[in-house]
């Protein structure tokens, strides 16, 4: 996380705290931002908000937004030639060119990883540990399962919820170190305070967002929302 700030009694606030924060009409064109229109998702994802929605069935429907999440934000990867046979002639199909990465954001992108796991099998899945420091309020790395030695196409940061953008800010920064040539970030809600913040700190990365949401909390979390997408997915209320 890239700014502290401390409040009178010395306790260190949230990074939006005392900051206006941007609007949704603010963030909606911003490059190299894409925001899901596709109904499946937006009926998905509402079932996914709702109170009621159980943790089997919740985490069951982080892995279906996932998979069309994995579909959307795959749509300009490199292909290479590939020739086979078919049962009746050769030809030149397609395959991907050179290795895909995914970073889950410990914990709460788990589900995420599953989905594009499903969708690209042979996707590598990085797993990175982000925690917030409760008294300096950094994001520190307390587990990371990164390669040392990469030879990636893009890797993709994913973490359900982009709030304040802090540890997704601090993700980019461990990805852009293995000198990876192409890096995305996909979120399945954003508050228009954290996508901005990534966006103006990274903006040479692609960041796709199934559903924009209108603002954040005194306490950093997304409203509307759909709470904590960590105790929802894995029943830890
Ligand atoms: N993380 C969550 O799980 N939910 C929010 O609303 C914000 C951050």
């Amino acid at each position: 996380m890239t700014e502290t700030s401390t409040q009178s009694g010395g306790r260190p606030s949230l990074p939006m705290q005392g900051v206006a924060q941007p609007s949704r009409e603010e963030v909606l064109h911003l490059p190299r931002v894409y925001i899901s229109s596709h109904p499946v998702m937006a009926h998905k994802i509402t079932a996914l908000r709702d109170k009621n929605t159980q943790p089997p069935e919740f985490y069951r429907l982080v892995k279906e937004i996932g998979a069309l999440l994995a579909y959307e934000s795959t749509t300009n990867l490199a292909l290479e030639p590939s020739p086979i046979e078919t049962p009746m002639e050769p030809m030149v199909g397609q395959r991907l060119a050179g290795g895909i990465g995914v970073t889950p954001i410990l914990r709460a992108g788990l589900g995420l990883a599953e989905a594009f796991r499903d969708v690209i099998p042979d996707i590598q899945v990085w797993h990175l540990g982000l925690r917030r420091d409760e008294d300096t309020l950094q994001a520190m790395e307390y587990y990371n399962r990164l390669p040392h030695k990469v030879d990636l196409q893009v890797a993709y940061a994913i973490d359900p919820m982009l709030a304040t953008g802090g540890s997704a800010i601090d993700a980019i920064n461990v990805l852009k170190r293995r000198g990876i040539p192409r890096l995305s970030y996909v979120c399945i809600i954003a508050a228009p305070y954290g996508l901005l913040k990534l966006s103006q700190t990274h903006p040479d990365i692609d960041i796709y967002v199934a559903a924009l949401d209108e603002t954040l909390n005194d306490k950093g979390y997304i409203l509307p929302g759909l709470g904590d997408a960590g105790d929802r997915q894995f029943g830890t209320f």
